[in-house]
């Protein structure tokens, strides 16, 4: 519960909020600001072509879009839109575009067009202005928020304050969008795909995020803020009771092991205030595409592999799973543009990229083998279709390492490469794939878009983005099958694993372990000790045996309610 802030986190969507009449002069100053730097910045640009020896007439456009933001007229009519209507300077300013450009489409072929200005152009820019210093504002201000935004890209909360940011509620995206994951493994309550959020709220409005149930309240009355605070101080003295946990073996009640792994995006994350490694396994999935994202440029071989070993130092030399990059789709580097793509989700992301710009490979490959010598690593390869593209990395793998021994650099001997169950086509040929490769580990968070034909990120297909569907509970069933029968372990490492009744029917499946968000380490264990191998068993069995998902969810609710019943009556026994 705080004061909502709305950043524009997309440059796709602009937002429109409403604003309070104090506030107008303030929306007003705004707009002045943007005005201002984007004609200074036209002026320097003029200076920078002039002084480069480009021809006068040439730069004169910079000029011309100088005038065009002194027009009194167009400036009345965005500063009068902002107060009559309150609304926030980024939406006059679009209103203000749409103006111009019917304008201008009236206006073929006249002398204004010919001269090569759009009209619109600079209003383009001090939109683009705004919509930036939206996120620099953030960054600045002070006091503890609500974050609200169009669409919440994993780049932007690599950015976000965890100290400052309650809360994060956005109109678009899905519950396991990258986005979401990130926002959760940072553990910020977060609730996606809310329609028409931002023009419902006004900046500094009290809003309520329980991200548990999904909701978000605005305004809320003193009823629903004592209520609220009731089951905070419920759920807080829970999790309390629940991290004992965290500190003890992951085994069942009757002994059987089972590791627990963290996932990570961020060197950040191991230095938090709570997080202790010796309550992990080690780290089950290093995403290194987020390492990339908080940086300006690509890292150098150097750079990635100090970051690796600080990894391996931060979890106290225990094993680290390193996950080459997994770009593409939704996970962007602002510094390395793709092609836009009109099916990104089935696109080029992942290993498609660098296995053809094995550049982008080589690299990683050497820094993650230098790290080797630093502690036990592991590897491990996003979006593998076949087991072509994993012979394939091999034998880059095993030229890279055999370049980086030659040239003297102590290299681990045994170095065990995996990959992420994440698409059909791996799934089905599963029993081929593991034959080369040392574990498996699966990705539910795309296994169940590609398994459902159901986007991630698109809202308006969530309710069909089902991990409880049994397409997807037979298949994790045969990948531990098939692992078994390989002799070889297999993990999940995607968002499901986090909850504590579906981490125990994985340990019923035949899984070795989970890889989980840090802060369900406590109730993935708690899930885990509280059973044994045998009811795991039966779990699972059960599970397997039911033909639709609704039976499912409702089994595994009840095994919650069982575990943390029976965890409060030993509890208040003792
Ligand atoms: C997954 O797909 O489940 C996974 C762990 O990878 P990511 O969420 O980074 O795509
Ligand atoms: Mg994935």
């Amino acid at each position: 519960m705080a004061p909502v802030q709305v950043i524009r986190a997309t440059p796709k969507i602009v937002p429109t909020w409403s604003i309070r009449e104090d506030e107008v002069e303030a929306e007003v100053k705004r707009l002045a600001q943007a005005i201002k730097a984007v004609s200074e910045g036209l002026e320097e640009q003029r200076k920078k072509l002039l002084a480069a020896g480009i021809a006068e007439k040439e730069a004169e456009i910079f000029s011309v879009h100088r005038m065009i933001l002194q027009d009194p007229l167009a400036l009345k009519k965005v500063q009068t839109r902002i107060a009559e209507e309150r609304l926030n300077a980024e939406d006059c300013v679009q209103f203000l575009i749409g103006v111009l450009e019917k304008t201008m489409s009236g206006l073929e072929g006249n002398s204004v067009r010919s001269y090569g200005a759009d009209i619109s152009e600079p209003w383009r820019m001090v939109l683009a202005q705004l919509m930036s210093s939206g996120r620099e504002a953030l960054l600045s201000s002070e006091g503890q928020v609500v974050l609200a935004a169009a669409e919440l890209t994993p780049h932007v909360v690599t950015f976000l304050d965890r100290d400052r940011v309650l809360a994060v509620v956005t109109e678009t995206g899905g519950r396991f969008s990258h986005g979401a994951v990130l926002a959760r493994s940072f553990g910020f309550p977060t609730v996606v795909g809310v329609p028409n959020l931002l023009s419902r709220l006004e900046q500094g409005m009290r809003i309520i995020v329980d991200g548990d149930k999904g909701t978000v309240q605005l305004n809320p009355d003193q009823e629903a803020v004592d209520h609220f605070l009731e089951r905070q101080a419920r759920r807080r003295a829970r999790l309390e009771r629940l991290s004992v946990h965290a500190a003890l073996p992951a085994e069942t009640s009757d002994g059987h092991p089972f590791s627990v792994r963290i996932n990570v995006e961020s060197t950040r994350d191991l230095g938090l205030s709570g997080f202790d490694p010796s309550h992990t396994d080690g780290v089950g999935l290093l995403r290194t595409e987020f390492l990339y994202m908080e940086r300006t440029q690509f890292p150098s071989e150097e750079e990635q592999y100090r970051m690796y070993r600080r990894v391996i130092e931060g979890v106290g030399g225990r094993p680290v799973t390193i996950r080459t990059l997994d770009i593409g789709n939704d996970k962007q580097l602002p510094y390395f543009k793709t092609p836009h793509e009109v099916n990104p989700a089935l696109g080029w992301r992942g290993i498609r990229v660098y296995l053809e710009w094995q550049d982008l490979l080589r690299v990683q490959f050497r820094a993650i083998l230098r790290a080797s010598a630093d502690g036990p690593v592991r590897v491990l390869f996003p979006m593998v279709t076949s087991n072509a593209e994993v012979e394939r990395l091999h034998v880059i793998f095993n030229e890279v390492r055999a370049q980086l021994e030659d040239q003297g650099f102590e290299v681990a001997e045994e170095i065990p490469v995996g990959i992420m169950v994440e698409v059909p086509s791996a799934l089905i040929t599963m029993p081929r794939i593991l034959e080369s490769v040392d574990f498996v580990s699966v990705g539910t968070n795309d296994l169940v878009q590609y398994l459902l034909a159901c986007d991630r990120d698109n809202p308006w297909v969530s309710r069909l983005y089902d991990p409880y569907h049994p397409a997807v509970m037979w298949s994790l069933d045969f990948v531990a099958k098939s692992a078994a029968a390989a002799g070889k372990p297999c993990y999940v490492c995607g968002e499901m694993a986090g909850d504590y009744a579906t981490a125990l029917l994985l340990v019923g499946m035949g899984y070795s372990g989970v890889s989980v968000a840090q802060n369900f380490v406590a109730q993935v264990k708690f899930g885990i000790r509280e059973s044994t191998l045998a009811e795991a068993q039966q779990l699972a069995k059960t599970v397997c045996s039911l033909d639709n998902a609704a039976s499912i969810r409702e089994l595994l609710e009840a095994t919650r309610v069982k575990l943390h019943d029976g965890s409060q009556r030993a509890s208040s026994e003792s």
